[in-house]
């Protein structure tokens, strides 16, 4: 007993230091009011509603807008002028949007702006998909994958098809198969195990499931037709046309995705957890909507930015690399001053800070030898703080400056958000990029930041709800902050 108590006062003696000099780490759930447990499970539950609605880019546009509609947001378009306060949006081709908050500040002081992606990996149709297996009597619709997938994690799971088909006449149609508890879904079928052992089981991982092999079985019905070659690719014709007036050729002008037809789940026993297809990025499109929902009248614009195409290196007129951003502020410079000079753009842009909202990837239980793990996130850690990403050397980078990092640090410290900074994986292992460095070409603090996922990219990626809150809580400090920087 006397020993005992000695070593316990030493070691009370020695944790006053440390709890002076070393990094704390905290899991969030350690001491969790049962008030914030609540707040943030209600929060969850808004989260994995939007997720099941949200599956594509123009879905997610959809349910933003309505959203934000009802939440005082005007298209920019239909307002005269401006005030501080002043609630507006921009949809650029359906795909990408910017929603601002007017502050009482001059536009040129800079924004507060959080950028992040409403793009996921996913199986896109080729433009010729529709093909019959005459072996198997089977018709089968071919894909091109998009974004970086593992191949082998896309067979014998349910798929549900979603996307839009732009007819001969020009007129548009939704489809959407798959949601529903009726509704028939897609299936790429793998290979039995009886019969995988000569050849498939000697592919490497990586080639498990090849990319010409993610073709989706829709159908195994012969057309009673005479003179027909290939009736059961036929019976699918005939059934698009009967169901939305569709021939073949119209897949030329259609963008129809493949998504995991599965809905956003509770994981564990604590249901600390939520796997979901397509956390990455529409975890950070979430809590950065709620976040800019709660602000009245900031002191510096707010402005969050959704943007397309970054899986794909963020190309296209929809993507981060397109002048919208620059249209934007201009858009919002001309609501008080229609004769805006080109410099008033520019010091905007300069006196910009940014978050790259993206994920990052948490610890892996199976697979954590990937990780540094000094220096990796943690599920239920809080907000991770990227400083950089890229690969090999911090190459192709945004690497964020101490200034900016500290500001942050300050301002997630002052308003108690839970954070933790990490890296994506152990030096040389791999790595990856988001928007940031597209953001920082305009000369603006950016800074990654977004919470630690699990088997990110797969049909299934794994958040932690108290993460998630963090991030809204991370991004609610952001935009009504005002960095006092010294010159
Ligand atoms: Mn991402
Ligand atoms: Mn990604």
């Amino acid at each position: 007993m006397v020993k005992a108590k000695a070593k316990s006062k030493k070691r009370k003696g020695r944790s006053k230091l440390e709890e002076k000099l070393k990094l704390k780490r905290k899991n969030g759930w350690d001491k969790l009011s049962s008030s914030k447990e609540k707040r943030i499970f209600k929060f969850c539950e808004e989260y994995k509603e939007f997720l099941n609605t949200a599956k594509t880019e123009r879905e997610t546009i959809d349910a933003i807008i309505k959203y934000v509609e009802s939440e005082g947001f005007q298209p920019l378009e239909s307002i005269k002028s401006a005030k501080p306060g002043s609630r507006v949006y921009i949809i650029n081709r359906k795909k990408s949007v910017g929603l601002a908050v007017l502050g009482t500040e001059p536009i040129e002081n800079g924004l507060n702006l959080i950028a992040s992606h409403i793009d996921a990996p996913r199986l896109d149709l080729k433009q010729n998909p529709l093909y019959e297996s005459s072996e198997s009597h089977t018709a089968l619709l071919r894909t091109h994958y998009y974004g970086g997938i593992k191949k082998y994690q896309w067979v014998n799971i349910p798929l549900a098809l979603h996307g839009i088909v732009v007819l001969e006449n020009g007129s548009e149609l939704t489809i959407k198969i798959g949601e529903g508890d009726n509704e028939p879904v897609f299936i790429i079928p793998d290979l039995l195990p009886h019969l995988y052992r000569q050849k498939q089981a000697k592919r490497r991982l990586g080639e498990g499931i090849k990319g010409e092999e993610l073709n989706i079985i829709v159908g195994s019905r012969p057309m009673e037709e005479k003179g027909v070659k290939s009736k059961i690719k036929l019976w699918v014709l005939n059934y698009l046309h009967k169901k939305y007036g569709m021939v073949e050729e119209d897949f030329v002008s259609a963008e129809l995705e493949v998504v995991p037809a599965t809905k956003a789940y509770d994981i564990g026993f604590d249901r600390s957890m939520i796997a979901s297809y397509g956390q990455d990025d529409r975890v950070c499109v979430f809590t950065s909507i709620k976040s800019v929902t709660e602000l009245k009248k900031p002191k510096r614009t707010a402005l969050i930015l959704l943007f397309d195409k970054e899986e794909i290196g963020s190309e296209g007129p929809s993507s981060v690399k397109s002048r919208f951003l620059e249209n934007m502020i201009g858009d919002l410079l001309a609501l008080n001053d229609p004769d805006y000079r080109d410099s008033a753009l520019r010091k905007t842009l300069q006196n910009s800070l940014a978050l790259s909202s993206d994920v990052n990837g948490a610890i892996n239980p199976i697979f954590a030898d990937v990780h540094e793990k000094q220096n990796a996130a943690r599920l239920g850690f809080g907000i991770v703080l990227t400083k950089f990403t890229g690969s090999g050397g911090k190459f192709s980078a945004n690497d964020a400056s101490a200034e900016f990092m500290g500001y942050i640090r300050r301002l997630l410290n002052k308003n108690k958000v839970l954070w933790q900074a990490a890296e994506l994986g152990k030096v040389d292992e791999g790595g990856g990029g988001t928007v940031a460095k597209f953001l920082a070409e305009h000369n603006m603090e950016v800074l990654d930041c977004g919470p630690g996922i699990v088997s990110m990219h797969s049909p299934l990626e794994i958040s932690s709800k108290i993460d998630i809150y963090s991030c809204f809580e991370a991004y609610n400090a952001f935009l009504s902050g005002q960095w006092n920087r010294s010159p």
